[in-house]
């Protein structure tokens, strides 16, 4: 069993690696955001009232993802955890190995995904022309205000995460400009 966090910007990859390691290692994808999305789309008050944060590119609150993934860590997982989009601040940092620790499971690495902000903001921006292209829904927060917010909130708020688990000796740093297949490669590499 793995326990992993993807930790990197909005448009880093971080979904695609993770349903690369849920196909290949039989791990469980924890993505917040998709939490929260999924909250929205059944309508629930919780979902209501993160919505326009979330479309405006901000953090919610530490309280409501922290009890989304409180929920999860206790259903289990046989071939362990990837933490997807979360923690992005430090106090969910602590509240993460709060929870792992009551549960009895270890972390086994964090996964910087580490790329450059233009390319995020062009890779986001494509994501939601793709999506219209092909009559999908549009994420109302894949639009460049709102990224460039979402970039902001990122080196505010969860880029000193890195230093973090750096000195915790848990980081381990992956060029996420290769190819897909490749940036799957060094990962697979890094977990062993
Ligand atoms: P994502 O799908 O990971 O890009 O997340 C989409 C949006 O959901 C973010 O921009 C935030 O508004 C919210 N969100 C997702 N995960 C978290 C988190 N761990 N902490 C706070 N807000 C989050």
């Amino acid at each position: 069993m793995t326990n992993i966090i993807l930790l990197g910007p909005p448009g880093a990859g971080k979904g695609t690696q993770a349903s690369y390691l849920v196909e290949t290692r039989n791990m469980t994808q924890l993505s917040t955001g998709d939490m929260l999305r999924e909250a929205q789309a059944n309508g629930s008050e919780m979902g209501k009232k993160v919505a326009e944060v979330i479309a405006r590119g901000e953090l919610v609150t530490d309280e409501i993802v922290i009890g989304l993934i409180r929920e999860k860590i206790a259903e289990g997982a046989e071939g362990g955890f990837i933490f997807d989009g979360f923690p992005r601040t430090l106090g969910q940092a602590d509240a993460l190995a709060a929870l792992l620790a009551e549960t009895g499971l270890k972390l086994d690495a964090v996964v910087e995904l580490q790329v450059n902000d233009e390319v995020l903001v062009k890779r986001i921006v494509n994501r939601a022309e793709e999506a219209r292209a092909a009559g999908k829904p549009v994420r109302a927060d894949d639009n460049e205000v709102s990224v460039r917010i979402r970039l902001t909130e990122y080196y505010k708020k969860t880029s000193p995460l890195i230093g973090y688990y750096y000195a915790k000796g848990e980081l381990k740093s992956v060029d996420g400009l290769q190819s897909m297949e490749e940036v799957q490669a060094e990962i697979a590499e890094v977990l062993g």
